[in-house]
């Protein structure tokens, strides 16, 4: 790819964040929340509304983790999941996931409404299509699954793309917006309100109990009541999260593309995946196209995902200018349904918000809706649906648990084990986890070759990455190095360590 841009998400490119500075002494609040993405900005926004003293601990910058590496659609459209989901749970809970998920895009439009945020905005038709036989069954089962929940939408033997497609599932009345501003406008609500909230500050252990104490990597402390995980990947030492949560990776492009875009967000069912959607956020028109998702640490080198993404928007929509790239990964639980609510049954104020497999514009928001009321000591219509101390072993999870064995085992061991790569050794724009000064860091070169950048702690399975990007596990993406909190060392320096 000539001319291929470096590794920037447009999101974090194109859109203004707050900067905060580091946890520098001991704090002591109602509620910790950890992780500054969707589900740990909009929990620490709610619970403030609510009254609560609340700080908001993020390792690198707000919005540096997958939420700032997502396509942003706001949908309950989660790809192809209704027609399982009656099958594993019953038409009851399938219907309780699609109006949680229909909850979150309406505190989304509302919350944009009512503070008249500028961030693009728009009310969207989502659509699941395909263009191979065999999976046409599989839409038709969808689209009799909507009608069972009541889900409005209609399905279609084409799509209005320049895309072919023999099958398609349309949900209506959903959505798509920008992100970073969105985020930003609630993180300045959030401080308004009395909120704190410390960047560059990575939590590496909580020790629960009444109260809890977080500690951070340089030693600082949040003295708390009730400490609210949304790091991605949680950060306790209890709930065998490791094992019950598996990383998938994709990618995206942003190009400009010369065809009219017709409108709606595009998902396609069969493999390789390929996501779809415009941007229109002020003077931008960009074509987004994701996909070639694959279980992290699996997949071919990053820049043949690229390639075929670009090879798809120059067949289908003529894009000739490739704009923005970037990669990113999500969690999937085992039976499908994010993991949202109390850690584990031992420790009732612990909370975890995670596994929303690609789809957490809604159900990261679900998760602060459902987590504030928990908090709140209410009842929440879906707390029990996410509650992730269930466990049901439909044959769909054992299915997983199956295909998943060697992935759950090189969570275990990389848990468990150091890098060995040296610094040194990383080639020009390749990242990996690396020892630096005694510590384990996720490592970044950039291409210019003469620069690398270190960033905080990544404390789980990046070990087995395949050698080419680092996004640890959503904590500080090796995409983004201009703006990590690590260090810069120069070559040289890097030599004598
Ligand atoms: C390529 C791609 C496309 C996607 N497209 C869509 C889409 O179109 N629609 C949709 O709904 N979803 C989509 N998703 C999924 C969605 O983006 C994610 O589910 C969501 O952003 C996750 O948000 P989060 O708040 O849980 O995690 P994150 O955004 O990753 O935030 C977690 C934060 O925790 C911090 N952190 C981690 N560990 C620690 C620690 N120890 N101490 C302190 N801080 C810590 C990290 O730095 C990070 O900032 C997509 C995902 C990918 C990968």
């Amino acid at each position: 790819m000539n001319g291929t841009p470096f590794p920037e998400s447009y999101w974090l490119a194109s859109a203004e964040r707050p900067v905060f500075r580091k946890l520098d002494g001991t704090v002591t609040v109602d509620t910790a929340v950890i992780g500054a993405g969707i589900a740990g900005i909009t929990t620490a926004y709610l619970l403030a509304k609510e009254g609560k003293n609340v700080a908001l601990v993020t390792a690198g910058r707000i919005m540096n983790g997958t939420t700032g590496h997502t396509t942003a659609k706001v949908t309950a459209q989660h790809g192809l999941i209704y027609d399982e989901y009656i099958r594993d749970f019953g038409e009851e809970r399938a219907g309780l996931f699609y109006r949680a998920s229909m909850d979150g895009l309406s505190f989304i439009r509302r919350t944009i409404e009512e503070h008249q945020i500028d961030c693009g905005f728009s009310e969207e038709d989502a659509v699941v299509y395909t263009n191979v036989q065999n999976q046409v069954s599989k839409l038709e089962d969808e689209f009799k699954a909507y009608a069972r929940l009541g889900i409005p939408g209609s399905y279609s033997e084409s799509i209005p793309l320049p895309v072919p497609a023999i099958a398609s599932v349309k949900m209506t009345g959903q959505a798509q917006f920008h992100p970073i501003p969105y985020l930003s406008h609630l993180i300045r609500e959030f401080v308004r309100l009395g909120g704190q909230v410390y960047e560059e500050t990575t939590v590496e252990t909580v020790e629960e109990g009444t109260p809890s104490k977080l500690i951070s990597t340089n030693g600082y402390e949040v003295i708390c009541q009730d400490v609210v995980s949304c790091s991605h990947f949680p950060v306790y030492e209890s709930g065998f999260y490791y094992a019950r949560l598996h990383p998938e990776s994709s990618y995206v492009i942003a190009v400009a593309s010369p065809k009219p875009y017709p409108g709606g967000m595009y998902i396609n069912a069969e493999n390789p995946t390929r996501s779809i959607r415009a941007v229109h956020y002020r003077e931008e028109e960009l074509l987004l196209v994701g996909g070639e998702s694959h279980k992290t640490g699996q997949g071919v080198p990053t820049m043949e995902h690229y390639e075929a993404l670009e090879r798809f928007a120059r067949e289908s929509f003529g894009a000739a200018e490739m704009r923005y790239r970037w990669s990113a990964l999500d969690f999937e639980t085992l039976d499908k349904l994010p993991y949202i609510g109390r850690s584990t049954r031992k420790h009732p104020r612990s909370y975890v918000a995670t596994g929303f497999r690609k789809w957490g514009m809604t159900s990261g928001t679900v998760a602060a809706l459902v987590l504030t009321d928990l908090i709140m000591a209410r009842d929440n219509p879906y707390a029990e649906l996410f509650d992730p101390s269930r466990f049901e072993a439909g044959p769909s999870v054992k299915t997983f648990i199956k295909e998943n064995a060697n992935v759950a085992k090189e969570f275990v061991k990389g848990k468990l084990e150091w890098m060995s790569t040296k610094p040194e050794e990383l080639g020009p724009d390749q990242g990996a986890l690396v020892r630096l000064h005694g510590r384990k860091v996720g490592a970044y070169r950039a291409r210019t070759a003469n620069s690398i950048c270190s960033m905080p702690p990544v404390p789980i399975w990046v070990a087995r990455w395949n050698g080419t990007t680092v996004t640890g596990h959503g904590i500080v993406p090796a995409t983004d190095p201009g703006s990590t909190a690590g260090e810069r060392l120069s070559k040289g320096r890097l030599s004598s360590l």
